[in-house]
Parts: C-alpha cells; structure tokens; sequence
C-alpha cells in the first residue's frame, strides 16, 4: 500500500513553525520572554500566545476544516488583568500580520482548542517553556494526525545548531511525512539533509542518553541505572523539548528515557509533547514506545492515557532497555 504524500500539509507547517520560530526568537531577543503563571501553575510567556496564533491562523486559512488541538488557549488571556500581555502578543503577531487586531489574535488562539477526533493538528507553541526562558533549548511541535497515526511533523528548534560542532546560530527545522522519511533544515543555509539514526556501532562507550532537564519529568535514577546496565557509561545530557527526539534522529545520542515516578506518575503525557518528535524519530529509523513497549496511542484524545513512561532510541538498543527495565524500578523501588 502506498503512503498519501502530504506535500501540502508538509509544506504549510514548515511555514507555520517558521514564522512561529522567528517570533519566539524575537521575543526572547528583546528580553521580553519572562513567564507567568497560568492556573495550573505552568509557566506561559507572550511569545507561547504569539506562536499559537500565527501557527492557527495559517492552518486555518489553509486547512479550514481541520481542528487544531493546541496547549494555549485564549480564556485567561481574555482576563482584565492580562491586558497588557495581550497588547504585547498583538504586536508581536502584527510583525508578522500587520492588519492583526487582539480580537483576531484571541479568535486565531482559540481555534487551538479543536477536538482531537478524526484529522486533526496537534500544536506546542513552545515544548520547554522552562527552557526558552532559562535561555536553553526549546522547539515548536506541529503534527497531523490522522485516524490515530501521526502522518506528518514539524519541529522547529530555533536555539539548536545544525549539529553539536557546528556554530551556525539559526536554528533548525525537524520534518518528517509519513512512510517518506525525515529530513533537518538549517534555517540559515536553507540546506535539508536526510536523517538517519546512528545504530552501527557496538560500542557502548559512544552511546548518549538524553533525559529533561527538569528532573521531575522523569526519573533520573531509574534512567541512569537502566542506561548503565545496558552499557552506556557516557554522563546523560540533559536537554529541554522535543529536540531531544531531533537529537536521536540526527545519531547525536542513542537513548531517551522519560520514566514517571512519584506525583508524575498519575500524570498522563500530551499529545503536543511527543507527535511530532515520535514521526520524526521513527522515520529517521529510530522506536519510540511507551515502558511497557507499546506503540504511543494517539488516538485516544489529547492525553496519551493507553501509555505511560517513554523510551525513544536508535532502535538497536530498546530491546535490551525494555528487557532489564522492571527488575531495575523494582529494585529501585525497595529502596
Ligand atoms: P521537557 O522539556 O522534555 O522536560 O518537557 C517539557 C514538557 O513536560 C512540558 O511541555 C510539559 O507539558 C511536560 N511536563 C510538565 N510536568 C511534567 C511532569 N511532571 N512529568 C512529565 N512531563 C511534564
Ligand atoms: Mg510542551
């Protein structure tokens, strides 16, 4: 069976994420990207608002029937004390749409809180919030999803550099179509290079896990305990987003494990946190399952409530990490 192409859909994320992108960085570069806290305590700035209404504006004037499912949505922002915020996201938007008005800006956020049935797109404004205002990694997560699978993804990582000894400062582009591969932009040479995971080696010493860097989005211990019994002795990197997933892709690291505990683990994942890394990972050859080895269920809504725990690898190693995992939790978890 042959796979549908998305050339369209391809192409209008890529576009969406971009603009998205320039505007994240321009927020950030005018010292403008301090959060506030949205009411489940969640940190939240002008430029999330501003990446979600340029990204629903150009699928809504492209795509017109297809729902959006995006993190932000415009009811606290429509607040009197948020008044101030919203004139700072309308200005921004307006680099971009200059006729833009804030009851476009609120009506284009809101079209982010569509119902995940169906096709749909899955939107993270920005994956890593923490991270864009510490000043680190973060990444703009689009994704198509379609009956369950996701077909197409878009990850725009504006901090990432084309790969770990290059300095070229502007950022990089994950996309990836169903069936078709995956392939990295560099947004300042415009060059697209395929990606293809690094599973040749068999030398443990060169293998890399990658975990968050907020430790409570995992479990570090248990991560690094299943990483060393496999082999790995490198120290893990810790890396905010979903670059993380572009990171694997591009054979720059073997492993990531984000393994709840504790509070976390009566927590379900969002859909917008994995999509588009799990396409982009999978097409480049790399496995993405969830602690038990399933297959990540998108379409179950927007919370990934049929998985929990995620493994992200090259591939050649998520045999052995799904195989030693139980007995290290449980040994852990004696403790
Ligand atoms: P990362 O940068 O990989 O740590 O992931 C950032 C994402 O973690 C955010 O978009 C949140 O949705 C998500 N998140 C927030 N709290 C938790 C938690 N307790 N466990 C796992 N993920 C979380
Ligand atoms: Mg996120």
């Amino acid at each position: 069976m042959g796979f549908k192409e998305y050339r369209q859909e391809r192409q209008v994320a890529l576009t969406a994420v971009l603009a998205a992108a320039q505007l994240c960085k321009k927020v950030r570069l005018d010292a403008q990207s301090q959060a506030l806290e949205k009411p489940d305590r969640s940190p939240v700035t002008i430029a999330d608002y501003g990446a979600q209404a340029l990204i629903c504006q150009v699928l809504a004037a492209q795509f017109p029937n297809d729902a959006i499912v995006g993190e932000e949505d415009a009811i606290l922002l429509r607040t009197p004390d948020m008044t101030t915020c919203l004139e700072q996201v309308v200005r921004y938007v307006q680099y971009f749409q200059p006729q833009a008005t804030a009851t476009d800006v609120l009506a284009w956020i809101g079209r982010g809180k569509g119902t995940p049935i169906g096709r749909f797109w899955t939107l993270d404004p920005i994956d890593g919030t923490k991270g864009y205002v510490r000043g680190d990694q973060y990444a703009i997560a689009l994704a198509l999803i379609e009956a369950g699978q996701v077909v197409v993804a878009a990850i725009a990582c504006p901090a990432l550099t084309p790969s770990f000894n290059d300095s070229t400062d502007s950022g990089v582009v994950f996309l990836a179509t169903r069936g078709q591969g995956a392939t990295m932009l560099s947004v300042q040479t415009g060059i697209e290079t395929p990606l293809k995971v690094n599973s040749t080696g068999d030398d443990p010493s060169a293998w890399r896990l990658l975990e968050s860097v907020e430790r409570d989005h995992g479990t570090p211990v248990w991560q690094q305990a299943i990483a060393q019994r496999i082999g790995l002795v490198q120290s893990p990197l810790q890396m905010d987003s979903l670059a993380k997933y572009g990171i694997i892709a591009r054979g720059e690291a073997h492993l990531y494990m984000r393994l709840p505990s504790g509070a976390s683990a009566l927590r379900y994942e969002n859909i917008w946190d994995h999509a588009a890394g799990v396409l982009v990972l999978t097409e480049a050859g790399g496995t993405v399952t969830d602690q038990q080895g399933k297959p990540l269920d998108f379409g179950c809504g927007s919370k990934l409530s049929n998985n929990q725990g995620i493994i992200a690898s090259n591939g050649q190693l998520h045999a052995q990490v799904l195989d030693v995992l139980p007995g290290i939790v449980a040994e852990l978890e004696e403790i």
